[in-house]
Formats: structure tokens, sequence, C-alpha cells
């Protein structure tokens, strides 16, 4: 695979990518961001929709694991009823804890997709762990300098993924 920060895939939501997807695609594992993708910052514990997506991927087999860059605390409030394996200040973009991640739900590189909603943590850990990557827009996005500017940096990425996909239809 040659490297590029393009995502394998864009939705506009975590749950478009439907168990059928996954398994049709080859996908046995998900590596999951949680602030933003699953939920705002502000939400301490998953949704409903979240857990019903949750259950239907593990209906057909398909382990889910988290790795958040965000604190223990968060995390351990977040998993506390789902109780999934999960890695917090996981260090994204860089690819360890994604790479333990698949060791603690038995999955390989081939097999294992992220979902994320950053192009420079998530697609990026992603593609440097030899993974696949689906990007989904940040639930409630941020309007903090640091974050403004990164969206500035991912918009070139964005419009390469666009393109792509539009000469894929043609
Ligand atoms: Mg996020």
């Amino acid at each position: 695979m040659r490297f590029t920060l393009v995502p394998e895939y864009k939705f506009d939501s975590f749950n478009e990518a439907t168990a059928e997807f996954l398994l049709s695609i080859g996908v046995r594992g998900v590596l999951l961001d949680i602030d933003n993708t699953l939920e705002p910052y502000e939400h301490p514990t998953p949704g409903e929709h979240v857990i019903a997506w949750l259950d239907s991927l593990r209906a057909v087999g398909i382990k889910t694991a988290i790795v958040s860059n965000n604190n223990k605390a968060r995390l351990d409030r977040f998993n506390k009823d789902i109780g999934m394996p999960g890695i917090a200040k996981a260090g994204k973009p860089f690819a360890r804890s994604l790479r333990r991640a698949m060791r603690d739900i038995e999955t390989v590189k081939e097999n294992t997709i992220f979902i994320g909603d950053q192009i420079l943590t998530d697609v990026w850990a992603a593609h440097n762990a030899g993974i696949r990557a689906i990007l989904v827009p940040p639930i409630n996005d941020r309007r903090d300098p640091l974050t403004r500017f990164k969206r500035v940096l991912e918009r070139p990425i964005q419009r390469k993924y666009d393109r792509i996909h539009r000469e894929e239809k043609q």
C-alpha cells in the first residue's frame, strides 16, 4: 500500500459502516476513536445508537476496540457498560496502540479497519499501522485555533478523496 493520508472510505456517520458492509470488505475487527466519532466530547457514555451498532457487529463476529488519545478516566467511563478492549492516551498518529489493540482483539492488519474523525490523527495512525480507514465528519467540531488549523490542513486531502471517488463513479 502506497502511503497516503486519503482514507479508503468516507461516511456521514460511524453506523453507516454496517456489519454487512464491513463483512463485504473483509473486516473482522474495528478500531474506534471515541471523541467526535462515536459521541461528542461532552457525552460521557455511549448512546443507544452506539450500543445497537456495536451489538450488530458483535452478532456477526466482528470485534471492536477503542483507541483514544483522551485520558483513562474518559475511556473508563465511556467503556463501563460496553466493556470492550480499550487504550487511552493512545499516541495517535503513531501506530503502536493500534497494533496493541489488534493483538487484544486477535485480528491482523489485513482484516482490521479504523473509524475516526481526524485525518491527521486517525487516518494517519491507521495507515501507519498498515490498516484501512473510514473517515467520518466530527459530530461537534470544536472551534479552537488548533482544531481549525488542522481542518485547513485536511482540506486538500478531503478534496483528493472526493476527486478519486468521483472518477470511480464515472
Ligand atoms: Mg476524534
